[in-house]
Order: C-alpha cells, then sequence, then structure tokens
C-alpha cells in the first residue's frame, strides 16, 4: 500500500507540497482544507508579486528558497497557460536619510544573486516610472506579477489528476500522532495517515499545540489594506514602486503595485488584526486578542514597534494619513485617485516569547508531523522550492 500523507491547509504551501508528492506516483495524498475553497486565506489575498529575493538575510532560507522559487514560479505559470508578467521594481529612497539602508539592499541583493538588479539614475528611475519621485532607486527588472489563487487553483487540480485528494469543509479539530501514524480528526470524519505535514497558516501555532509542539512561536495576525487606484489612474505605475523598508520590521511597507490584471493597488500597510482572520477592524475574536496580549512577549513587543504600530493604525484609520504616505512616491496622485479600500488580507507572523517577530521560514517536526511553522511573505514566490525543501529535509524524498 503507498505511504498515506495527510496535508492540513490548501494554501499555496500545502497545496505545492501536495503536487510535489502527488506528482512522485508513490504516495497517497489528501488534503484537508477548512474552507469551502482552496486559496481563502494568505494566499487568495496577497500582492501578487513574484519576489526576486532583494531584502532577505544572504544565507537564510528565505533567500535561497525564493530564488529558487521564482525560477520554478516562472516556469510553473509557463508550463499551465498562466499570468506572468516581469513588470519590474523600484525600491526608491526619497531623502539621504534612507540611503545607506538602500545601500544595505543592495549588498544583501548581490550576494543573493538578484538577477540584473541595478543601481538606477533620476533619469533612468523617470524612464522606468516616468510619474515616481526619489533621490536614490534600485531597479530589479525580473520581479514579476502573478495570480497566486489561480496558482493554487492549477496545483489542486494537479493534485486530484495524480489520483489525490483536496477536501473542503474538513476542519482539522484534533490530532493523535504516535511512530508512524496520526489520526486526524476533522468535523464529523476521522482520517489515518502515516505521516502528516500542517501547513495551517493564521491557525498553524494551534494545529503545533494539538500535536504537542513547543508552544513557541505563536501567530501574530497582522493585516495589510489595499486602496484600488482609480481605473483611469492605473497608468501612474507600470511595475512596481517600493519605500526602503525599516530593517526592525518584517515588513516592505505601503507600495505601489500594478497587478497582472493590469489594475493598480496601492499597500499593504501592517495592523494588529483583532482575530486570526480578522480582515477589518470590526472583526475581533476576543480569544485570539487576548492570547495575543497574555503572550509574555507581547510587551517587548509593543515596546520596540510602538511608534512604527501607531502610524500605521493611524494611517489606517484615517485616508489623508495613507494617502500623505503613498503621494511622498507619486506626487501627482490625488486623493480621489484612491478609489476604494479593497479585500485586506491578514498575514501569518510568528512570533516568540520574547517579543521578537521570527525572519526566517521555520519548519518543526514532531514525530511524524512536520509543521510549517513561519511561512509569511515571500512564502507563495517560495512555495515550489519550500515543497522540495520540506520532502528533501523533512520527508526524506527525493524528487
Ligand atoms: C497582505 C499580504 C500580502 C502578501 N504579499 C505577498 C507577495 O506579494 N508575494 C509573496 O510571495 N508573498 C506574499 N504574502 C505572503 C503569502 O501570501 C503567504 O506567505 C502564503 O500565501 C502562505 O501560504 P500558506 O499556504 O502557508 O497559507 P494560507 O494561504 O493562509 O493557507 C493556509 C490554509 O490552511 C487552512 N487551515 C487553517 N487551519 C485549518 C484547520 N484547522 N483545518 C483545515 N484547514 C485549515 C486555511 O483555511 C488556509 O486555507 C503576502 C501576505 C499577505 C497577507
Amino acid at each position: 500500500m503507498a505511504e498515506r500523507i495527510g496535508i492540513v491547509g490548501a494554501g499555496i504551501v500545502g497545496l505545492a507540497i501536495a503536487q510535489a508528492l502527488a506528482r512522485t506516483g508513490e504516495f497517497d495524498v489528501t488534503v484537508l482544507e477548512k474552507e469551502s475553497r482552496v486559496a481563502m486565506h494568505q494566499t487568495g489575498h496577497n500582492s501578487g508579486v513574484v519576489h526576486a529575493g532583494l531584502y532577505y538575510q544572504p544565507g537564510s532560507l528565505k533567500a535561497e528558497l525564493c530564488a529558487k522559487g521564482r525560477a520554478m514560479t516562472r516556469e510553473y505559470c509557463q508550463e499551465h497557460s498562466l499570468p506572468y508578467r516581469e513588470a519590474g521594481k523600484l525600491v526608491v529612497a526619497l531623502n539621504a536619510g534612507e540611503v545607506p539602508r538602500l545601500d544595505e539592499i543592495q549588498r544583501r541583493s548581490v550576494l543573493n544573486a538578484v538577477p540584473d538588479l541595478a543601481r538606477v539614475s533620476m533619469a533612468r528611475l523617470r524612464e522606468i516610472e516616468p510619474h515616481a519621485a526619489g533621490v536614490a532607486a534600485l531597479h530589479s527588472p525580473h520581479t514579476a506579477v502573478v495570480d497566486y489563487a489561480a496558482i493554487a487553483e492549477t496545483l489542486a487540480n494537479q493534485v486530484r489528476r495524480a489520483g489525490g485528494r483536496v477536501l473542503l469543509n474538513q476542519k482539522v479539530v484534533a490530532v493523535e500522532s504516535s511512530a508512524g501514524s496520526c489520526r486526524v480528526s476533522t468535523s464529523g470524519t476521522t482520517h489515518v495517515f502515516d505521516r502528516l505535514v500542517v501547513c495551517a497558516g493564521l491557525h498553524s501555532d494551534a494545529i503545533a499545540r494539538l500535536v504537542g509542539a513547543s508552544d513557541s512561536p505563536r501567530i501574530l495576525p497582522f493585516r495589510g489594506e489595499y486602496w484600488s487606484l482609480a481605473p483611469e489612474r492605473n497608468d501612474l505605475v507600470k511595475g512596481m514602486i517600493y519605500p526602503v523598508p525599516d530593517p526592525a520590521f518584517p515588513f516592505l511597507g505601503v507600495h505601489f503595485t500594478r497587478g497582472v490584471y493590469g489594475e493598480t493597488h496601492v499597500g499593504p500597510n501592517a495592523v494588529p488584526a483583532l482575530a486570526r482572520e480578522g480582515y477589518s477592524w470590526g472583526r475581533i475574536s476576543v480569544r485570539d486578542t487576548l492570547e495575543s496580549l497574555r503572550w509574555p512577549g507581547a510587551g517587548a513587543l509593543a515596546k520596540a514597534h510602538w511608534k512604527m504600530g501607531g502610524k500605521e493604525i493611524a494611517a489606517s484609520l484615517f485616508k489623508p494619513l495613507y494617502f500623505k504616505a503613498a503621494q511622498a512616491f507619486i506626487p501627482e496622485l490625488l486623493p480621489s485617485d484612491l478609489r476604494h479600500k479593497t479585500t485586506a488580507g491578514v498575514r501569518a507572523q510568528a512570533w516568540s516569547k520574547d517579543g521578537s517577530l521570527l525572519d526566517d521560514f521555520a519548519v518543526d517536526q514532531v514525530g511524524p508531523v512536520t509543521l510549517l511553522r513561519n511561512a509569511p511573505s515571500p512564502a507563495a514566490t517560495s512555495s515550489m522550492a519550500i515543497a522540495e525543501h520540506v520532502l528533501a529535509n523533512h520527508l526524506g524524498i527525493r524528487t
């Protein structure tokens, strides 16, 4: 009998792992997803950017898997006729004070072998993005845009065609594991697997607790909100315009992205969500919020990031502040160009007991259960390389 491998979560990471296993033809693969569709959470609510690996600590898993994942995603989209546009990205310093941080990104990009990255003159900046302002910039021509939900659907169909199952409306509520066996209970059914891989995004710590893994890291949900640009103003942006990120903060800052279908969005910001699936300020879970507030690292995190956090919250609540931050990059932008808020996404950011936000991807192993504990951006870009990494290093499978 083929080895039975269960996967929790039909986001892009779980589906990439399922597809990598299913295509070997050697495993009985079942994906369990609590929602009625695949890609309902982070995978279907992100910026759609295929990152080229500029920012990541050289030698980290993020640096390695982002570079591999970009190439694999490109090839996958070509093979399956999915949209993939190398729109190119500018990282722009707005003043001399930001230039040393831009230099550091350039240093990392060189070590990470980001293809064709260039420091550009202001004249070249205006050729690439005629409406952008700034005093110095890096250009990454191979940063691309895609539709991650469409990629996830395609992966799910491949799993099914290879004889695997993607079972929807199957919320995992209990896991009993012993050497070589996992009994996984979902609302109404029990599944038995030889091994289990958990890619549960915003709920990865909850499932880690079910299997007796370490209590740390926990997930701290950070919402990212977007404004869409009025369609007649989409042309203000050709590709992507990004700020120089604050290295103390694991998010990239509000940016402009011309999406794969030609629409332009501005965002995402990063505000604490008051529920794991807190897509707006009105969605509050007392339990999730209390859990975060009672976590030993809460005080240290608040102390380290209160200033940045306060600014992000204020800009979320008052459009003129969000607009002002965006207009610094495109002086011609008008308040009426930010037409309406579009669907937000909630990032599953792991944080430790000491209050630090985990930067790198993290995978734990507890008996027959492999747990993705931290898969934030660029995990969508990296998903197919994460799958290869998990198969080789955690499941002992070479493809
Ligand atoms: C605002 C935002 C912008 C981003 N932009 C980018 C970007 O441009 N480029 C990039 O590379 N990355 C980006 N990311 C990050 C990227 O989207 C995520 O890293 C990636 O989607 C993670 O995929 P996942 O499969 O781990 O998680 P998810 O897509 O969240 O999937 C997890 C799945 O597990 C399911 N699940 C949870 N609990 C259970 C349970 N008990 N039983 C069954 N199923 C369960 C959930 O329903 C969900 O479908 C962004 C993220 C956000 C939020």
